[in-house]
């Protein structure tokens, strides 16, 4: 089989073929920044989230945030918790490290990532 190289950084894609056919012979990100990074506004900076789902510029949630991560996410969701108050947050859980809060129309994505020692 020949090695999968990508036309847009010339290293070498370890996804599927099938996915490097999708892509059009690129990473993913190379993809995504090649062709949909710039579409809507036409000069979204690389390291804006450009608003399209999965865009790599965007905040990842963490696919296995520790467990303190995840009780700190429940004790958010507690904290937020108020069936008596017309003004209180209502909670939607999303996954292990992600919830949204939604008031008034209003929807806010808070997202749990756990931070290496060295920046915190
Ligand atoms: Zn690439
Ligand atoms: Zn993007």
């Amino acid at each position: 089989m020949d090695e999968q190289v990508c036309r847009r950084c010339s290293r070498p894609v370890s996804a599927p073929a099938r996915d490097y056919e999708i892509f059009e012979q690129m990473h993913y990100v190379c993809f995504h920044y090649e062709f949909e990074h710039d579409m809507g506004s036409g000069a979204t900076d690389v390291d804006s989230d450009c608003g399209i789902p999965g865009c790599p510029s965007g905040l990842m949630p963490p696919v296995s945030p520790s467990s303190d991560a995840q009780q700190a996410l429940r004790d958010i969701t507690e904290a937020l918790r108020d069936p008596y108050s017309p003004d209180a947050w209502r909670v939607e859980p999303h996954g292990p490290a992600e919830l949204t809060m939604i008031r008034h129309g209003r929807s806010i994505r808070v997202i749990v990532a756990d931070v290496p020692p060295e920046q915190s």
